[in-house]
């Protein structure tokens, strides 16, 4: 049963996005473990003197007091209980974070309690403020297994179209059915290629436990692959795309163009 909420109650939130209101407030989404996501008002958090403003940076892991209102709750309280500075100086950091985030807000509607996408945002948000530099490998890892908690999970066992066996061979991958395709059946269009090595490195992520991306032999091309793959997976899910793509490409160009 879900958790009964009071006229004021506490959560342990992520902040997943935040935009300004007025003058001086501003609207925070956050994603709580306790009941799932929440839009509340955080008043006079742009002014100088405010308590709240320093514990509501985005992806701060915070502890929150809200009360409820009739179309947006009110913060009332909120204390850092971890932040992740490595995110405001680091614009791979901070889009990737910003990914991982959208794809829980978008995906997930207000006030659906899922203690277990709460666990996998949070510790996939570590991973990605960590000195572990394989950071696209670990969001890979995120997508799918958000994406299997969500009731999205692709398809990898067998062709998705006819139910054949996959051959050890270039196949391919539909958006659109959710899954792989075997090499005989043919394209709808919207299909990609997927290599063998991207099957099983899928299988292998969605089994292990978040984390366990950092073990894998990847290289660059099987990573763009598989990003490839899952942004189509996604864009098909969410019937369009995701705001942060375009902060992404920022931050790969960012990075091309910095000095070796
Ligand atoms: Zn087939």
């Amino acid at each position: 049963m879900r958790p009964q909420r009071p006229q004021s109650y506490r959560a342990e939130a992520i902040l997943p996005r935040r935009s300004n209101l007025g003058e001086a407030d501003r609207i925070v989404t956050l994603y709580t473990r306790e009941y799932g996501k929440r839009r509340a008002v955080a008043k006079s958090v742009r002014r100088s003197k405010s308590r709240l403003a320093g514990h509501i940076e985005l992806f701060t892991h915070v502890d929150v007091y809200l009360a409820v209102g009739t179309n947006l709750d009110v913060l009332t309280q909120a204390t850092a209980i971890e932040i992740f500075p490595t995110m405001s100086n680091d614009l791979d950091r901070f889009a990737k974070a910003s990914w991982a985030a959208e794809v829980v807000d978008r995906l997930t509607l207000v006030g659906e309690p899922d203690p277990e996408l709460f666990a996998l945002l949070l510790a996939t948000i570590r991973l990605l403020a960590s000195e572990d530099e394989r950071r696209s490998i670990h969001l890979r890892q995120f997508e799918l297994h958000a994406l299997s908690r969500l009731g999205y999970r692709p398809h990898l066992e067998s062709c998705v179209n006819c139910g054949g066996g996959l051959k050890e061979m270039v196949n391919q991958f539909s958006p659109g059915l959710g899954g792989v395709m075997c090499h005989g059946c043919d394209s709808d269009g919207a299909a990609l290629t997927i290599s063998p090595s991207a099957i099983k490195v899928m299988r292998w992520l969605e089994s292990q436990e978040i984390g366990a991306a950092g073990r894998l032999n990847s290289n660059a091309a099987l990573d763009a692959e598989l990003e490839r793959i899952h942004t189509a997976c996604l864009n098909q899910v969410l019937g369009g795309m995701l705001r942060s793509a375009s902060l992404l490409d920022r931050s790969r160009t960012h990075n091309a163009a910095r000095p070796v």
